[in-house]
């Protein structure tokens, strides 16, 4: 679609949107939630879907999100239990029928008033918006500092264009999520694949709330899992380093092979070597161990893609004709 027929769309309020709102034991904020969600997107369009993506909350998420769509354009899709957010935003983008996606979390600290601006985007010929956080003065120290190294990891790695304060705050093209849907794979990176489709990118500043109710759900144990994901999923360069370190080892050695023959044939074998080789032993070992969680860490990866299990299970769906 050209930028003109999507600025006519915009104005005629035909743009069909499907906003993507993948939930996990949001009790607390989900009907006030949903409830200026749809205000602000009925002021945006005619046509619109909300899509709750329930992700196995132990608490009354599901059950207020199904009452709350009585009625009304929402639909609720309830996964069987909880397969963390990314999944639960892939089940929400394989179910949504719109010109174009947003995903947003349901705790306000996405704000709703950016959705207009990410519109506008799309409108000026954008495949992809993205939310950029002004600052992260909301996180803690530890999970601030995390982030960045590991952005730093990744750009080094991958060689991708991974806006470091960008997250699942997006808008996506019909063109996109044909693409993103297209990925068969089950452990999921999400912002990895965002950059690995491509298209036309801009970003929207938006300033992060705080949470209205409940707590994040982000442990710092399931932030190391998701970089390890990320990394393993997107690059092969740890497997690499081994090959390079295990050369440069096999080179010192043979260095080292050369001097002790010659300092032999010289001085006899008059030569107290106890301690370099327990050394080297220990060294070596650790080494050798460490490469291997490394190539287990990618068997891992193989081993859960090759047994071909569906990406989630359903347990219940309303408003899907
Ligand atoms: N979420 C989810 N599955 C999970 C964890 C979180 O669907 O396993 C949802 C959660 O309900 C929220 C969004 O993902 O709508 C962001 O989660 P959270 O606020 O806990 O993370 P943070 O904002 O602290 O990064
Ligand atoms: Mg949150």
């Amino acid at each position: 679609m050209q930028a003109q027929d999507r600025q006519k769309q915009i104005q005629k309020k035909s743009v069909f949107i499907s906003c993507i709102v993948p939930v996990f034991n949001e009790q607390g904020t989900i009907e006030a939630f949903l409830d200026a969600l749809q205000q602000c997107l009925a002021s945006l369009s005619d046509r619109f879907e909300i899509i709750v993506v329930d992700d196995g909350s132990k608490d009354k998420t599901l059950a207020k999100a199904l009452s709350f769509a009585e009625n009304r354009s929402v639909k609720v899709i309830g996964l069987s239990r909880n397969f963390g957010k990314e999944i639960a935003l892939t089940a929400g983008l394989e179910h949504c029928k719109g010109d174009v996606a947003i995903m947003m979390d349901a705790d306000f600290q996405h704000p709703i008033e950016t959705l207009p601006h990410f519109l506008q985007k799309w409108g000026d010929g954008f495949e992809m918006v993205y939310g950029l956080r002004r600052d992260r003065k909301n996180e803690s120290w530890l999970k601030r500092n995390f982030a960045k190294i590991f952005y730093w990891i990744m750009t080094k790695c991958t060689r991708m264009d991974m806006p470091a304060h960008a997250g699942d705050f997006r808008l996506l093209d019909r063109k996109v999520i044909n693409a993103m849907n297209s990925f068969q794979e089950r452990t999921r990176f999400m912002k990895g694949l965002y950059a690995w489709v491509g298209f036309k990118k801009t970003a929207v500043v938006f300033e992060v709330q705080a949470r209205r109710a409940g707590e994040s759900s982000w442990r710092f144990m399931k932030l190391v899992e998701l970089a390890i994901t990320a990394i393993t999923s997107f690059s092969d360069i740890p497997l690499r380093i081994w090959g390079l370190i295990g050369f440069v080892i096999s080179m010192i050695a043979l260095v080292y092979a050369l001097f002790f023959v010659t300092y032999t044939l010289l001085y006899g074998v008059d030569f107290p070597g106890f301690p370099s080789i327990i050394v080297s032993v220990m060294f070596l070992g650790g080494i050798q161990l460490l490469s291997i969680g490394i190539l287990g860490e990618y068997i891992g990866r193989i081993f859960t893609e090759v047994k071909q299990r569906p990406k989630y299970i359903i347990e219940t769906k309303k408003n899907f004709d």
